[in-house]
């Protein structure tokens, strides 16, 4: 109802002059039916609160807040505010803009806890801003839940299960934090302008935190591992003290290659190796 009175989106970048920044990593999109259904992705967002990274002109910004979401939106592109200012006159007391990077916002202070973090997210910075969230300094985390656009190979990197070729540190650090979901592909032809590289939305609901071992562990291990993806755990990981004596007390064969070794596996290494150089 309210969407048939609500200015076209064309409408709205054609009169606020919202050409595409490709610095700023801006492609947007315009479908409705599709920005309504990345917005059903996170579930019921009645009254929940919604950060959103980048809302541009603000399409996927009136697909939140049709959903009945209160939604706070940091923009980088200081042209697009005044359209975002009449989003926000349109639907009182339901959106929020803050003008800045998202890289230098202290998200949990300024949005609490349970939030929905919703975004099609500008390429430059999107894999920043998921390590970011996902290696927040409290867990459970801030966030509730993560729906984000993504170039394809990104996302397939995040989902990638354990022997398949992109699983790799991301796909590790992602389903060790989260339960990491490829939720559709979206076509290169949905973004105006087009990206040259097809997208695709990915769902993280957080995980709780497994007991006794660290993040710092967890990344010098699969750095060194996936460094150099080709060999052996023995050759990648030789130059660790105390880690082929981790392997063994976890019961990973040194002669495995990094993409056979699972999340679960990664963490029992860490384990050990923590216990060993304490
Ligand atoms: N949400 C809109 C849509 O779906 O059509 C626009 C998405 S576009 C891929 C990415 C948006 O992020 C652009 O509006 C761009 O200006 C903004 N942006 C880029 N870098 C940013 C940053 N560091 N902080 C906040 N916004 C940023």
């Amino acid at each position: 109802m309210l969407d048939q009175t609500l200015e076209p989106l064309r409408a709205v970048i054609a009169r606020h002059g919202l050409s595409a920044d490709k610095r700023l990593g801006q492609n947007f999109l315009l479908d409705s039916q599709l920005l309504d259904r990345i917005a059903r992705v996170p579930g019921d967002l009645t009254q929940k609160t919604v950060y959103e990274v980048g809302p541009g002109p603000g399409g996927l910004t009136r697909a939140l807040l049709k959903a009945g979401a209160k939604v706070t939106a940091v923009e980088r592109d200081r042209r697009c505010l005044p359209a975002l200012a009449e989003l926000s006159a349109y639907f009182p007391d339901q959106l929020q803009v803050i003008s800045g990077d998202a890289m230098e916002i202290d998200e949990a202070s300024v949005l609490g806890d349970h939030v929905h973090i919703v975004a099609n997210l500008p390429y430059n910075v999107g894999t920043a801003l998921l390590i970011r969230w996902l290696t927040a300094k409290t867990w459970q985390p801030w966030w509730d839940s993560l729906t984000l656009m993504f170039q394809k190979e990104v996302a397939e990197r995040i989902t990638a299960k354990v022997g398949t070729d992109h699983y790799g540190r991301l796909s590790v650090l992602a389903q060790w934090r989260s339960e990491a979901k490829l939720s559709f592909p979206v076509h290169r032809s949905a973004f105006v302008p087009p990206p040259k590289v097809m997208s695709a939305v990915v769902h993280l609901t957080p995980k709780d935190q497994p007991e006794g071992l660290s993040l710092g562990t967890l990344e010098k291990i699969t750095a060194a591992a996936f460094n150099q993806r080709r060999k052996m755990l023995r050759q990648s990981l030789k130059n660790i003290e105390h880690m082929m004596e981790a392997l063994e007390l976890a019961g990973i064969d040194a002669t495995r290659r990094p993409e056979t070794v699972s999340v679960a596996e990664f963490m029992a290494i860490g384990r050990h190796w923590e216990k060993l150089s304490a």
